[in-house]
């Protein structure tokens, strides 16, 4: 049977662009599955992801383990940060682009 998640989108965010398309920040993929990193650093299983982050200045959504590793891993000496955030962005993979291809249904609520 197919899963329908219900997702709270922020009004202003960017529409899903199509897959093999530049990430654009619509944050979708991150509110429907959990990514390698998540699963494997945040325990995330279903819903959005507690690193996913709205940033109001740019109306798109950014992933916090890029941002801001340490307050999702409080593990994680700040020394080591930035070699994470090269780490993370490997593991991501992206520059590949948009590889999600869930589909989006929009309904006024
Ligand atoms: S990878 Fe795709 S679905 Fe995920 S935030 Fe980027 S554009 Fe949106
Ligand atoms: S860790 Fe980052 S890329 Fe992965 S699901 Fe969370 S916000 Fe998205």
């Amino acid at each position: 049977m197919a899963i329908h998640p219900v997702i709270k989108i922020h009004d202003l965010a960017p529409a899903k662009p199509p897959v093999g398309q530049p990430c654009n920040g619509c944050g979708i993929c991150c509110m429907v599955a959990p990514c390698p990193v998540s699963a494997l650093l945040l325990s995330h299983k279903e819903e959005a992801c507690p690193a996913l982050i709205w940033q109001a200045e740019t109306a798109v959504y950014r992933c916090g383990m890029l941002l801001t590793p340490g307050r999702f891993c409080a593990w994680l000496p700040a020394v080591f940060n930035r070699p994470f955030i090269f780490l993370v962005r490997r593991w991501l993979a992206l520059e590949i682009g948009c590889d999600s291809d869930a589909q989006v249904e929009i309904s006024e609520s």
